[in-house]
């Protein structure tokens, strides 16, 4: 069975989790805090199925149909599809009969309420995730990856060996364990820079989309 290892414990992380789980993987999940702690259990969870440029629109679509039916599948109480949306203009009133009671007139508005928006917890689908890929097999590791081990070569494509993991969760050195697989898949969000002082030469591409 191929061994994966995730780092991180984000919605990243878990749904890759849970979809390699599916795939037959052997998925370590190592998360230094709480799964969903970050970005994941605290956003918005505001879905738009076209607010993407050309190159992640077909991510986009898939992703909202995913967010759908992983929903249904999992029982998620929070999803809600269709939601009325209200966009603000800052220049211009778009639709001068819009009134909304809770926002000053002057403001232009744009109303979208068609089927292409959607909201879900991002604590309760992320969090879902976790249950679904321990059933699956999934194992959970509380504990800070703090470096990473190569086989022969500094080369990380086919190399890595293995990443070191921290269960104090302090900054010492000691009591290093070094947790091995086959695959290893970083999903640190904003803590991804530091992959750039573990891999020599790589750099992460920070663009906005
Ligand atoms: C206020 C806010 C509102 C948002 N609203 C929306 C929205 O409405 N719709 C939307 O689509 N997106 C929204 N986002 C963006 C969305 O939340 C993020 O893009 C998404 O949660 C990122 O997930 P992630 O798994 O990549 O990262 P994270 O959720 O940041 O997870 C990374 C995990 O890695 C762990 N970690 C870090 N370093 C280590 C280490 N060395 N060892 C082990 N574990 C480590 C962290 O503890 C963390 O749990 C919002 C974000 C914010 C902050």
């Amino acid at each position: 069975m191929v061994k994966t290892v995730i780092v991180g414990g984000g919605i990243m992380g878990m749904s890759s989790a849970y979809q390699l789980c599916q795939r037959g993987h052997e998925v370590t999940v190592i998360e230094r805090s709480t799964v969903a702690s970050s970005a994941s259990g605290k956003a918005g969870g505001f879905l738009a199925r076209d607010w993407g440029n050309a190159v992640t629109r077909e991510l986009h679509e898939q992703s909202f149909k995913l967010h759908e039916q992983l929903s249904k599948e999992f029982g998620l109480k929070t999803y809600r599809k269709g939601l009325p949306t209200l966009q603000v203009n800052f220049s211009s009133k778009s639709f001068s009969d819009l009134k909304v009671n809770w926002i000053n007139e002057e403001i232009g508005l744009t109303l979208f309420g068609n089927s292409e928006f959607a909201q879900v917890t991002p604590y309760e689908i992320t969090t879902a995730f976790l249950k679904h890929s321990k059933v699956l097999g999934a194992n959970l590791i509380i504990a800070a990856v703090v470096g990473v081990e190569f086989q022969n070569s500094t080369s990380f494509q086919k190399n890595l060996k293995g990443v070191y993991i921290n269960r104090s969760l302090e900054n010492s050195t000691d009591d290093l364990e070094l947790i091995e697989g086959d695959n290893f898949l970083f999903c640190l969000g904003p803590w991804s820079a530091l992959l750039e002082s573990w891999f020599p030469g790589f750099r992460i591409p920070m663009a906005g989309i």
